[in-house]
């Protein structure tokens, strides 16, 4: 982990009426780079197998600059480029797991947030002592898989986006379906509607919604769409559909913008709140954008099976805004609101507190 006097001895050193706001060509980079450009700053697009021809249709959305690498391990050799350049970094899912956790750990350039929230995030043990000591519902996990008494999601350690995740009702089902040597986890599968609540915490911003420091923000809620789980029904029933060897999977195609009802925005928020303050116990606190994908039963009853503390791609659906933003900034995306961030601290002198 790169320590934090080094980023803040970098960050005294830059130019902060020239900050250049950097991310991957990919995920929500077009959110981030429209974001920034409304707010007047300068934009780097980092590419390494990424296609750029694309940002010529979006002129409002297009980086001023593209920075084509190698591979994704010389955006740790280029440190010295990007701290030239005053650049702060915006990682977002898939600039995270292409250039690799440990290796984002080390990167030297200023990021935005707290890279301390990796080792909590990327460790699906961590992660479940993180919320449930903060007093949020998971789905239950299973461990035997002999006696499986109802409906578990089988997950792969390291599967992308779902992939080769699969239910089973019982043993059989699950013998049916095990993929033998790769480490697995088994979890309840939660029947409910998924929601993906997309938060941000500021530590700068002390009017709203307390928590921590600062103050929690809802900007959008999203839904999946999965393929081909969500379309499966269609076919018939699972056991049928195996005969033929079509199993369901969870790999995400787009993302479809919902709004909750609004009685259930109280435990949303309360969950926020007690995930940002445990956060802030455990590690100091994580910064910005967080989504809490999470299924409401019909109890009403949210169950999290997992955090994202950075932006996530369902907040794409959003980027003039969301029924939510538009009660807080109107017109404002979670990729603006970084940017917003980014000004407000650099106006206040306390750029520190938001990068790491
Ligand atoms: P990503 O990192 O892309 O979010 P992942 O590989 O970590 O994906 P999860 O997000 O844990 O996988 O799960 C993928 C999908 O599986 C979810 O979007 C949801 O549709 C479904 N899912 C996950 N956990 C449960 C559960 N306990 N019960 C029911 N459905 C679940």
């Amino acid at each position: 982990m790169v320590p934090d006097r080094r980023i803040d001895g970098i960050l005294e050193d830059y130019d902060k009426d020239e900050l250049v706001i950097a991310t991957l060509c990919s995920h929500s980079s077009l959110q981030i780079f429209h974001g920034a450009k409304k707010l007047g700053f300068r934009t780097m697009g980092i590419t390494v197998t990424q296609d750029t021809k694309h940002y010529d249709a979006f002129p409002l959305a297009r980086p001023d600059e593209f920075v084509q690498l190698s591979s994704y391990d010389e955006m740790l050799d280029k440190a010295d480029f990007f701290v030239e350049n005053n650049v702060i970094i915006i990682p977002h899912g898939s600039f995270v797991e292409y250039l690799g956790p440990k290796k984002f750990e080390r990167m030297d350039v200023p990021s935005f947030g707290n890279r301390k929230v990796l080792a909590w995030e990327s460790d699906r043990d961590k992660e479940r002592e993180w919320l449930t000591s903060a007093g949020v519902s998971m789905p239950e996990i299973v461990n035997d898989a002999e006696h499986i008494d109802r409906p578990v999601l089988v997950k792969y350690h390291g599967a992308k986006g779902g992939r080769g995740f699969f239910i089973a009702k019982d043993h059989n089902d699950f013998k049916l379906g095990i993929e033998h040597n790769v480490p697995y986890t088994m979890q309840e599968y939660v029947l409910g509607t998924r929601y993906y609540l997309h938060f941000f915490y500021s530590p700068i911003v002390k009017e709203g919604y307390h928590a921590g420091d600062g103050t929690i923000e809802m900007l959008s809620i999203d839904r999946r769409d999965e393929s081909n789980i969500d379309e499966m029904y269609k076919l018939g029933a699972q056991e049928e559909l195996k005969k033929h060897q079509l199993y369901p999977s969870f790999v995400v195609t787009g993302n479809v913008p919902v709004v909750i009802r609004e009685s259930l925005l109280p435990k949303a928020f309360e969950m926020a709140e007690r995930i940002v303050n445990r956060s802030i116990e455990l590690f100091g606190g994580m910064v910005g954008p967080f989504c809490l994908e999470s299924i409401v039963t019909d109890k009403l009853e949210f169950k999290v099976f997992e955090i994202s503390s950075r932006i996530v791609a369902g907040t794409n659906p959003f980027i003039n805004g969301s029924p939510y933003s538009e009660m807080i900034h109107p017109g404002m995306s979670t990729g603006m609101r970084i940017a917003k961030e980014i000004q407000m601290a650099r106006d206040m002198d306390a750029l520190d507190l938001i990068l790491s």
